[in-house]
């Protein structure tokens, strides 16, 4: 997985911005370097505290608590106005705003139809590391198809749609080698037993009298989940394939899941009543969804060893219907941000970074400076005294930009009007689209 940059000068220009970075000596004293040049990242959509902390409260959630305890943690303030997911994460993945990289929606600009592209006017951190010869398996991530080159492996996220098709969407994955066996990773919704299904539900559920009755809610229950089972197949897959340095997994069932069930969760005169037999159904539906959620967590973070360094956060938080309506307005501006690693002091919290804070603090974990073109900086909460002098360091020897690591916009290939229409149906109905 090393070694497939093929533009030297861009090389050159790292391994200089990397000695500037102190990664060599230059007179300030001792080299502090990050213990390791390795990270787990698990984003979890919506992931907000407000849920989280009274279900830790009550003894549940024990993965996501016992990661806490070994973390510094805090709030992480998304952007104000509310926006969409993919925005967020784009934001989150390359330390710039939308007005840099260009992603602002689920769909094109130009044409308001079709889903926009992997290739993002601004490098993303897989870009960076990459040219600096580091690896990133990234799963799932929003607008990634069609998958792009980079230095590893990039699963898009639009393995769960044309599951009917006969030949699966090209360019789902990159590389193309492995294509076959991510695709095999799936989890048809249909698939889903009783059984697991009732999990979600209160103890004793009949599922069928269930789907009978609420056939949306369930479908909707039984797309997202698999979605993310889909994406946890495959990650536990690609952790085989190779030791990532950057190992990026996310899910986007928490989000969806909220959007669809919050209001029967929130004992809010702003929330729409319920009728007291769906409620007596769905009202624990999504913190039971966070009970799975803490154990796909908790399955990740075991596949690598106790000391690898590991973030944990939310692109922003849930606060569910509110009187102006439904899709962004229901997110808040606090998302959850946690970090473990040897720079950091266990068990610490901090009161906030700012959503741009994450690309630099991120890159900061993998050892090289952020650039002087990202508004955000590192995050200085929960720092040891080693971590406060090593952050000091990288952030006063940033590289001037990464921005020469940007993409080539692909040819637009794979363009399905069939898996357009499932994606923007899914959208729709979870009033992020008209
Ligand atoms: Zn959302």
């Amino acid at each position: 997985m090393r070694g497939k940059l093929s533009s030297i000068p861009v090389l050159s220009f790292l391994v200089v911005a990397m000695l500037l970075a102190g990664c060599g000596r230059d007179g300030d004293g001792p080299a502090v370097t990050a213990a390791s040049s390795k990270l787990l990242v698990i984003g979890i959509d919506a992931a907000d505290w407000s849920l989280l902390d009274p279900m830790i409260a009550e003894g549940r959630l024990p993965r996501l608590a016992a990661f806490r305890a070994q973390s510094s943690s805090g709030r992480m303030r998304t952007f104000v106005p509310l926006e969409k997911s993919p925005l967020l994460w784009a934001s989150i993945c390359t330390g710039v705003g939308p007005e840099v990289h260009g992603v602002a929606s689920f769909l094109k600009e130009s044409d308001r139809k079709s889903p926009v592209g992997s290739a993002w006017y601004a490098p993303a951190i897989w870009d960076m590391i990459g040219a600096a010869g580091q690896s990133t398996a990234v799963i799932g991530m929003w607008t990634t198809y069609p998958a792009r080159p980079i230095n590893g492996v990039m699963v898009s996220d639009y393995l769960p749609y044309g599951r009917e098709r006969s030949v699966p969407l090209a360019r789902l994955v990159y590389p193309d080698s492995l294509s076959a066996r991510v695709v095999a990773c799936r989890v048809d919704p249909d698939s889903l037993q009783a059984r697991d299904l009732v999990r979600f539900l209160p103890p004793g559920a009949d599922v069928a009298a269930l789907e009978a009755a609420y056939p949306r809610e369930m479908r909707n229950l039984r797309e997202f989940w698999a979605a993310d089972l889909g994406y946890l197949n495959v990650a536990r897959m690609l952790k085989d394939v190779a030791d990532f340095d950057l190992f990026f997994f996310y899910l986007r069932g928490p989000d969806m899941m909220s959007h669809s069930f919050y209001h029967y969760l929130k004992d809010d005169p702003a929330s729409p009543r319920n009728d007291p037999q769906e409620l007596a159904a769905f009202g624990d539906i999504v913190r039971r969804y966070y009970d799975w959620v803490d154990e796909a967590v908790g399955e990740v973070l075991s596949w690598f060893p106790a000391d690898r360094p590991a973030v944990i956060l939310s692109d922003h938080g849930f606060h569910g219907p509110r009187p102006s309506g439904r899709g962004t307005v229901e997110h808040s501006e606090w998302g959850i941000f946690m970090v473990r690693s040897p720079l950091h002091q266990a068990g610490q919290s901090f009161d906030r970074l700012e959503l741009l804070d994450v690309c630099p603090t991120f890159l900061s974990l993998l050892g090289l400076p952020p650039a002087g073109d990202m508004p955000g900086v590192i995050l200085t909460g929960g720092l040891t005294e080693a971590g406060r002098r090593y952050v000091k360091r990288l952030e006063k020897h940033r590289v001037p930009s990464y921005m020469e690591l940007r993409p080539v916009e692909g040819a637009d290939v794979g363009d399905d009007p069939a898996v357009g229409e499932e994606i923007r149906k899914q959208l729709r109905s979870l009033g992020y689209i008209n």
